[in-house]
């Protein structure tokens, strides 16, 4: 990224709510990262031109997001950067900058940057000092996870409706302000409030829920807006949801380039690769460690264990989001999960490998329910039945072999 593009105002579209971290720590460190409004209705469509249909679903999303933003009347292209994260490999998601290119540049966006941050390189390279930047995204985005697990783990048990939420927001937004006070001893006190608030909060297990593993494209996935509230129709359908993390892929663009560096022979770089891996890790159980006694899976399953899942399955070295759902999906049946979601968008490379081995995972794993939705535009993918129908398997699955 040109270092002179630091002073701009860099646009990031919204995925899910550790958007808002980033967006912090960025400020904390002298640069400016504003997280666009959420999709809406005008945004979660194909009508763009310039597109054919055939694209993935983020894809179109982000980019009609970033050109809602451009009609703003105090939008400056020539101030503006558009930050859209990359990964290499054999998946569409490292075309998405060369079709937002020649896009923006249709409709006279030609000034407007596109910055690109890859998972080859570990995300590097932002900001005046980007370790620190690194850092602080790092101990936000691991309390953000922590956060929407408590929420998923206690929501579905409140005894008092819209309790969970309540404390889900204002501990949004401690976190987020500890962030951009510098996190550290603030967001230590930011996560034990919101541990003394579940530790608080009243709840009703008396039914236990059977526990539906969500997997899939972590766009889609984490996004409730492109999704529509996929986790809370889980919920009202009668289940309770163990959704894969956003911090799953950080961990995995590090454990991908270290894999890297060894078979290219690049000791050093392996090195230090292993080094903040273990960094993050620690860091991970120091952010953790206060709510950990309320959850039932605090810290993230190592990369490498998600990989010896894969073994019977998918050669771990095609990559792509197909190794991680299908790692996921073998960690999840082997802790308790009653039921496998796959979330996808419409001709997901990944998430049809994903839908394939699925029905093998299937058949080692007890017959576990298993149901693939896929997500093509606006209100065209009407689950509720499917979804219910889905429940109902994943009950009787939870009293035939998880209580059993
Ligand atoms: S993971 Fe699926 S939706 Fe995402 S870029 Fe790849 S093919 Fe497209």
């Amino acid at each position: 990224m040109n270092k002179n593009s630091n002073n701009k105002i860099h646009y990031i579209p919204y995925m899910c709510d550790h958007s808002y971290v980033l967006e912090a720590a960025s400020a904390h460190c002298g640069m400016i990262i504003k997280t666009l409004p959420p999709p809406d209705e005008e945004t979660i469509d194909f009508d763009l031109p310039g597109v054919t249909g055939r694209e993935c679903l983020p894809c179109f999303v982000t980019t009609n997001d970033i050109l809602r933003q451009a009609k703003q009347p105090d939008f400056e292209p020539a101030n503006s950067v558009f930050l859209m994260p990359r990964a290499n490999g054999p998946c569409r998601f490292g075309q998405y900058v060369s079709l937002q290119r020649d896009i923006l540049d249709d409709h006279g966006l030609q000034d407007m940057e596109i910055a690109v941050s890859c998972a080859g390189n570990s995300y590097q390279g932002f900001g005046d000092d980007p370790t620190k930047l690194r850092k602080l995204i790092w101990d936000g985005g691991l309390a953000v996870d922590m956060l929407q697990k408590l929420l998923h783990e206690y929501r579905p048990y409140e005894i008092h409706k819209g309790q969970a939420d309540k404390i889900y927001h204002v501990g949004l937004d401690k976190i987020v302000q500890s962030t951009r006070e510098g996190g550290g001893k603030q967001l230590y006190h930011a996560v034990k409030w919101i541990v003394k608030e579940f530790e608080n909060l009243l709840v009703d297990r008396s039914e236990p829920r059977p526990i539906i593993g969500v997997i899939g494209e972590i766009y889609l996935r984490l996004n409730h807006h492109a999704n529509q509230s996929i986790v809370r129709q889980v919920e009202d359908a009668g289940g309770e949801v163990r959704l894969a993390s956003l911090m799953e892929w950080f961990y995995y663009t590090t454990w991908d380039y270290k894999e890297l560096t060894k078979v290219r022979g690049e000791y050093f770089e392996f090195f230090v690769t292993k080094l903040t891996d273990m960094y993050q890790h620690y860091r991970e159980h120091v952010v953790v460690k206060p709510a950990a006694h309320l959850l039932k899976q605090p810290y993230e399953t190592p990369i490498a264990d998600l990989v010896k899942n894969v073994r019977s399955y998918y050669d771990s070295a095609l990559g792509t989001e197909a190794l991680l759902s299908i790692g996921k999906s073998v960690d999840l049946a082997t802790h308790g999960a009653s039921g496998i979601l796959n979330v996808m968008p419409f001709s997901c490379m990944a998430g049809i490998i994903a839908a394939g081995v699925g029905q093998r995972l299937r058949r080692d794993y007890k017959d576990i329910p298993w149901l693939d939705v896929i997500f093509e535009s606006k209100g065209n993918t009407n689950i509720t039945t499917r979804l219910e129908a889905f429940l109902y398997q994943a009950t009787q699955y939870h009293r035939r072999i998880v209580l059993e």
